[in-house]
Protein backbone atom coordinates (compact mmCIF):
# COMPACT_ATOMS: atom_id res chain seq x y z
CA UNK A 1 0.00 0.00 0.00
CA UNK A 2 1.38 3.97 -0.73
CA UNK A 3 1.22 5.14 2.59
CA UNK A 4 1.05 8.70 1.99
CA UNK A 5 -1.61 10.91 -0.49
CA UNK A 6 -0.42 14.32 -1.56
CA UNK A 7 -2.79 16.09 -2.70
CA UNK A 8 -2.29 19.43 -4.85
CA UNK A 9 -4.12 20.91 -8.01
CA UNK A 10 -2.97 23.36 -10.90
CA UNK A 11 -5.22 25.72 -9.43
CA UNK A 12 -3.45 26.44 -6.57
CA UNK A 13 -0.62 27.66 -8.80
CA UNK A 14 -2.97 30.60 -10.60
CA UNK A 15 -3.71 32.83 -7.59
CA UNK A 16 -1.22 35.15 -7.87
CA UNK A 17 -1.26 38.11 -5.56
CA UNK A 18 1.53 40.00 -7.81
CA UNK A 19 4.94 39.17 -8.56
CA UNK A 20 6.84 40.66 -5.74
CA UNK A 21 4.58 38.62 -3.12
CA UNK A 22 6.37 36.12 -0.90
CA UNK A 23 3.32 33.79 -1.06
CA UNK A 24 3.73 32.97 -4.75
CA UNK A 25 3.30 30.13 -7.37
CA UNK A 26 6.85 29.38 -7.23
CA UNK A 27 6.43 27.92 -3.92
CA UNK A 28 4.81 24.60 -5.71
CA UNK A 29 6.79 24.21 -8.13
CA UNK A 30 9.97 24.18 -5.75
CA UNK A 31 8.29 21.53 -3.61
CA UNK A 32 7.57 19.34 -6.95
CA UNK A 33 10.97 19.84 -8.57
CA UNK A 34 12.88 18.93 -5.30
CA UNK A 35 10.42 16.00 -4.93
CA UNK A 36 11.64 14.70 -8.36
CA UNK A 37 15.26 15.64 -7.93
CA UNK A 38 15.56 13.39 -4.74
CA UNK A 39 13.62 10.79 -6.82
CA UNK A 40 10.66 11.09 -4.13
CA UNK A 41 8.12 11.09 -6.84
CA UNK A 42 7.11 7.78 -7.33
CA UNK A 43 6.25 7.05 -3.44
CA UNK A 44 2.80 8.77 -3.32
CA UNK A 45 -0.52 8.47 -4.35
CA UNK A 46 -1.49 11.62 -6.23
CA UNK A 47 -5.10 13.22 -5.77
CA UNK A 48 -6.30 16.20 -7.66
CA UNK A 49 -8.08 18.41 -4.97
CA UNK A 50 -11.69 18.93 -5.26
CA UNK A 51 -13.45 22.35 -4.74
CA UNK A 52 -14.78 22.27 -1.42
CA UNK A 53 -18.36 22.51 -0.83
CA UNK A 54 -20.33 25.92 0.71
CA UNK A 55 -21.70 23.38 3.47
CA UNK A 56 -17.92 22.35 4.01
CA UNK A 57 -16.94 25.91 4.65
CA UNK A 58 -19.75 26.94 6.58
CA UNK A 59 -18.37 24.36 9.10
CA UNK A 60 -15.92 26.94 10.45
CA UNK A 61 -16.91 30.55 8.14
CA UNK A 62 -19.68 32.43 8.25
CA UNK A 63 -22.12 32.96 5.17
CA UNK A 64 -21.43 36.49 4.95
CA UNK A 65 -17.53 35.56 5.20
CA UNK A 66 -18.02 33.52 2.18
CA UNK A 67 -20.10 36.11 0.52
CA UNK A 68 -17.52 39.07 0.76
CA UNK A 69 -14.45 36.92 -0.44
CA UNK A 70 -17.17 35.69 -3.43
CA UNK A 71 -17.87 39.34 -4.37
CA UNK A 72 -14.67 40.54 -4.32
CA UNK A 73 -13.34 38.23 -6.81
CA UNK A 74 -12.23 40.61 -9.63
CA UNK A 75 -12.70 39.49 -13.62
CA UNK A 76 -9.12 41.30 -14.22
CA UNK A 77 -6.54 42.05 -12.25
CA UNK A 78 -5.51 41.99 -8.44
CA UNK A 79 -7.93 43.14 -5.60
CA UNK A 80 -6.41 43.91 -2.13
CA UNK A 81 -8.58 42.74 0.59
CA UNK A 82 -6.21 43.85 3.46
CA UNK A 83 -2.39 44.75 2.77
CA UNK A 84 -1.07 41.30 2.56
CA UNK A 85 -4.29 39.41 1.15
CA UNK A 86 -5.05 39.72 -2.55
CA UNK A 87 -7.49 38.14 -4.91
CA UNK A 88 -6.73 37.36 -8.93
CA UNK A 89 -9.55 35.75 -10.76
CA UNK A 90 -8.34 32.49 -10.54
CA UNK A 91 -8.10 32.87 -5.99
CA UNK A 92 -12.07 32.26 -5.24
CA UNK A 93 -11.21 28.50 -7.00
CA UNK A 94 -7.86 27.99 -5.54
CA UNK A 95 -8.71 28.94 -2.34
CA UNK A 96 -12.01 26.53 -2.63
CA UNK A 97 -9.36 23.92 -4.01
CA UNK A 98 -6.99 24.16 -0.70
CA UNK A 99 -9.82 23.89 1.41
CA UNK A 100 -11.29 20.64 -0.38
CA UNK A 101 -7.50 19.09 -0.33
CA UNK A 102 -8.07 19.08 3.07
CA UNK A 103 -11.89 17.42 2.91
CA UNK A 104 -10.38 14.80 0.48
CA UNK A 105 -7.30 14.19 3.01
CA UNK A 106 -9.52 13.32 5.36
CA UNK A 107 -11.86 11.05 3.48
CA UNK A 108 -8.96 9.30 2.44
CA UNK A 109 -7.52 8.54 5.44
CA UNK A 110 -10.24 7.67 7.23
CA UNK A 111 -11.04 5.28 4.35
CA UNK A 112 -8.19 3.63 5.03
CA UNK A 113 -6.65 4.28 1.54
CA UNK A 114 -3.25 5.54 3.06
CA UNK A 115 -2.16 6.12 6.82
CA UNK A 116 -1.68 9.80 6.02
CA UNK A 117 -2.29 12.89 3.35
CA UNK A 118 -0.14 15.81 2.69
CA UNK A 119 -1.61 18.75 0.78
CA UNK A 120 0.56 20.50 -1.30
CA UNK A 121 -1.71 24.19 -1.49
CA UNK A 122 -1.94 27.48 -1.58
CA UNK A 123 -3.41 30.09 -0.62
CA UNK A 124 -2.75 28.67 3.22
CA UNK A 125 -5.26 28.76 6.08
CA UNK A 126 -4.45 29.53 9.54
CA UNK A 127 -4.78 33.12 9.51
CA UNK A 128 -8.21 32.87 8.27
CA UNK A 129 -10.74 33.48 10.91
CA UNK A 130 -14.31 32.75 10.70
CA UNK A 131 -15.43 36.43 9.44
CA UNK A 132 -12.08 37.48 8.32
CA UNK A 133 -9.50 36.79 5.23
CA UNK A 134 -5.96 37.88 6.27
CA UNK A 135 -2.15 37.32 6.40
CA UNK A 136 -2.26 35.52 2.89
CA UNK A 137 -5.58 33.48 3.77
CA UNK A 138 -9.20 33.46 3.12
CA UNK A 139 -10.23 30.05 4.44
CA UNK A 140 -8.84 28.12 6.92
CA UNK A 141 -8.28 25.04 5.08
CA UNK A 142 -6.93 23.01 8.39
CA UNK A 143 -9.90 24.05 10.01
CA UNK A 144 -12.49 22.95 7.19
CA UNK A 145 -10.69 19.76 7.35
CA UNK A 146 -10.83 19.01 11.07
CA UNK A 147 -14.82 19.90 11.36
CA UNK A 148 -15.26 17.51 8.20
CA UNK A 149 -13.39 15.08 10.76
CA UNK A 150 -15.27 16.06 13.18
CA UNK A 151 -18.89 16.45 11.94
CA UNK A 152 -19.42 14.17 8.74
CA UNK A 153 -16.64 11.20 10.37
CA UNK A 154 -18.15 11.88 13.50
CA UNK A 155 -14.73 11.68 15.37
CA UNK A 156 -14.82 13.13 19.08
CA UNK A 157 -11.07 14.26 19.03
CA UNK A 158 -8.63 15.65 16.80
CA UNK A 159 -5.74 17.64 17.46
CA UNK A 160 -4.30 20.66 15.23
CA UNK A 161 -0.45 20.59 14.95
CA UNK A 162 0.80 23.90 14.27
CA UNK A 163 4.73 24.83 13.44
CA UNK A 164 4.60 27.81 10.94
CA UNK A 165 6.40 30.99 12.27
CA UNK A 166 3.33 32.91 12.77
CA UNK A 167 0.61 32.43 15.04
CA UNK A 168 -2.47 30.57 13.78
CA UNK A 169 -4.90 32.77 14.77
CA UNK A 170 -7.70 32.03 12.52
CA UNK A 171 -7.71 28.17 13.60
CA UNK A 172 -7.83 29.22 17.42
CA UNK A 173 -10.59 31.96 16.27
CA UNK A 174 -12.72 28.49 15.08
CA UNK A 175 -11.91 26.31 18.11
CA UNK A 176 -11.39 28.20 21.01
CA UNK A 177 -13.31 26.67 24.12
CA UNK A 178 -14.33 23.64 21.21
CA UNK A 179 -13.07 20.14 23.69
CA UNK A 180 -13.50 18.19 20.62
CA UNK A 181 -10.12 19.81 19.42
CA UNK A 182 -6.92 20.63 21.40
CA UNK A 183 -4.42 22.87 19.22
CA UNK A 184 -0.74 23.24 19.92
CA UNK A 185 1.43 25.60 18.51
CA UNK A 186 4.68 27.12 18.48
CA UNK A 187 5.26 30.85 17.11
CA UNK A 188 7.18 33.60 17.18
CA UNK A 189 6.49 36.15 19.30
CA UNK A 190 5.94 39.00 19.04
CA UNK A 191 5.42 38.80 15.57
CA UNK A 192 2.71 39.10 13.18
CA UNK A 193 -0.32 38.53 13.84
CA UNK A 194 0.47 39.33 17.72
CA UNK A 195 -2.32 36.97 19.21
CA UNK A 196 -1.37 33.78 20.85
CA UNK A 197 -0.06 34.63 23.93
CA UNK A 198 -3.31 35.70 25.68
CA UNK A 199 -5.89 32.62 25.18
CA UNK A 200 -7.39 31.30 28.42
CA UNK A 201 -9.26 28.02 26.48
CA UNK A 202 -8.54 25.03 27.88
CA UNK A 203 -8.12 23.45 24.31
CA UNK A 204 -5.35 25.59 23.01
CA UNK A 205 -1.43 25.04 24.24
CA UNK A 206 0.18 28.13 22.30
CA UNK A 207 3.66 28.43 22.90
CA UNK A 208 5.57 31.34 22.07
CA UNK A 209 9.52 31.38 21.11
CA UNK A 210 11.92 34.57 20.96
CA UNK A 211 12.80 35.48 18.06
CA UNK A 212 16.71 33.87 17.19
CA UNK A 213 15.12 30.36 18.84
CA UNK A 214 16.75 27.36 17.22
CA UNK A 215 16.10 23.58 16.53
CA UNK A 216 16.76 22.83 20.10
CA UNK A 217 14.53 25.21 21.80
CA UNK A 218 11.71 23.88 19.76
CA UNK A 219 12.25 20.08 20.48
CA UNK A 220 12.04 21.21 24.47
CA UNK A 221 9.06 22.71 23.84
CA UNK A 222 7.28 19.87 21.65
CA UNK A 223 8.89 17.38 24.23
CA UNK A 224 7.86 18.76 27.54
CA UNK A 225 4.62 20.63 26.49
CA UNK A 226 3.01 19.59 23.61
CA UNK A 227 3.64 15.95 23.57
CA UNK A 228 2.46 15.29 27.42
CA UNK A 229 -1.05 17.02 26.33
CA UNK A 230 -1.52 15.62 22.97
CA UNK A 231 -0.98 11.97 24.92
CA UNK A 232 -3.45 13.00 27.61
CA UNK A 233 -5.92 14.07 25.28
CA UNK A 234 -5.67 11.19 22.74
CA UNK A 235 -6.65 12.34 19.14
CA UNK A 236 -8.30 10.32 16.35
CA UNK A 237 -6.79 12.29 14.38
CA UNK A 238 -3.62 14.45 13.98
CA UNK A 239 -3.74 17.32 11.56
CA UNK A 240 -0.46 19.68 10.85
CA UNK A 241 -0.27 23.21 10.05
CA UNK A 242 2.60 22.54 8.26
CA UNK A 243 4.17 25.91 7.60
CA UNK A 244 8.24 25.69 6.92
CA UNK A 245 8.37 29.84 7.33
CA UNK A 246 10.14 29.02 10.91
CA UNK A 247 13.36 27.64 9.28
CA UNK A 248 16.27 29.61 9.53
CA UNK A 249 16.82 30.54 6.18
CA UNK A 250 13.28 32.20 5.68
CA UNK A 251 13.39 35.98 6.05
CA UNK A 252 10.01 36.01 6.84
CA UNK A 253 10.91 35.01 10.05
CA UNK A 254 13.34 35.10 13.30
CA UNK A 255 13.65 31.56 14.09
CA UNK A 256 16.38 29.27 12.97
CA UNK A 257 14.66 25.79 12.49
CA UNK A 258 16.32 22.81 10.28
CA UNK A 259 14.79 20.40 7.75
CA UNK A 260 15.93 18.18 11.07
CA UNK A 261 14.26 19.47 12.94
CA UNK A 262 11.12 19.25 10.67
CA UNK A 263 11.44 15.37 10.56
CA UNK A 264 12.19 14.99 13.98
CA UNK A 265 8.78 16.84 14.70
CA UNK A 266 6.79 14.69 12.45
CA UNK A 267 8.20 11.48 13.38
CA UNK A 268 7.10 12.70 16.96
CA UNK A 269 3.73 12.93 15.34
CA UNK A 270 3.51 9.75 13.47
CA UNK A 271 4.56 8.12 16.80
CA UNK A 272 1.88 9.42 18.21
CA UNK A 273 -0.21 9.05 15.83
CA UNK A 274 0.66 5.04 15.66
CA UNK A 275 -0.31 5.01 19.59
CA UNK A 276 -3.76 6.50 19.62
CA UNK A 277 -4.75 7.54 15.91
CA UNK A 278 -4.67 4.62 13.33
CA UNK A 279 -2.10 6.41 12.12
CA UNK A 280 -4.02 9.58 10.74
CA UNK A 281 -2.23 12.46 9.95
CA UNK A 282 -3.20 15.08 7.43
CA UNK A 283 -1.00 17.64 7.09
CA UNK A 284 -1.54 21.06 4.37
CA UNK A 285 0.74 23.44 3.80
CA UNK A 286 0.76 26.76 5.42
CA UNK A 287 4.01 29.16 5.32
CA UNK A 288 7.30 28.75 3.69
CA UNK A 289 9.00 31.36 1.42
CA UNK A 290 12.91 30.83 1.32
CA UNK A 291 11.81 28.75 -1.96
CA UNK A 292 15.15 25.95 -1.20
CA UNK A 293 14.86 25.79 2.70
CA UNK A 294 10.54 25.07 1.68
CA UNK A 295 11.55 22.71 -1.13
CA UNK A 296 13.85 20.89 1.48
CA UNK A 297 11.75 20.83 4.31
CA UNK A 298 8.78 19.65 2.84
CA UNK A 299 10.80 16.71 1.60
CA UNK A 300 12.68 16.13 4.87
CA UNK A 301 8.35 16.01 6.42
CA UNK A 302 7.20 13.70 3.49
CA UNK A 303 10.44 11.34 3.93
CA UNK A 304 9.25 10.68 7.51
CA UNK A 305 5.39 10.63 6.48
CA UNK A 306 6.06 8.26 3.70
CA UNK A 307 8.51 6.19 5.77
CA UNK A 308 10.81 6.76 3.27
ZN1 LIG B 1 3.59 31.76 8.44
Amino acid sequence: MTSTAFITHRDCQLHDMGSYHPESPERLTAISDHMIAQGLDSYFAYHDAPLATFQQLRRVHSAAHLERVKRASPELGIVHLDPDTAMNRHTWTAALRAAGAGVLAVDLVMAGEVQNAFCAVRPPGHHAERAVAMGFCFFNNIAVAAAHALDAHRLSRVAIVDFDVHHGNGTEDCFTGDQRVLMVSTFQHPFYPYSGTDSRAPNMLNVPLGRGADGEEFRTVVSEQWMPRLREFQPEMILISAGFDAHYEDEMGGLKLLERDYAWVTAQLTELAEECAQQRIVSMLEGGYALSALARSVVAHLRVLADF
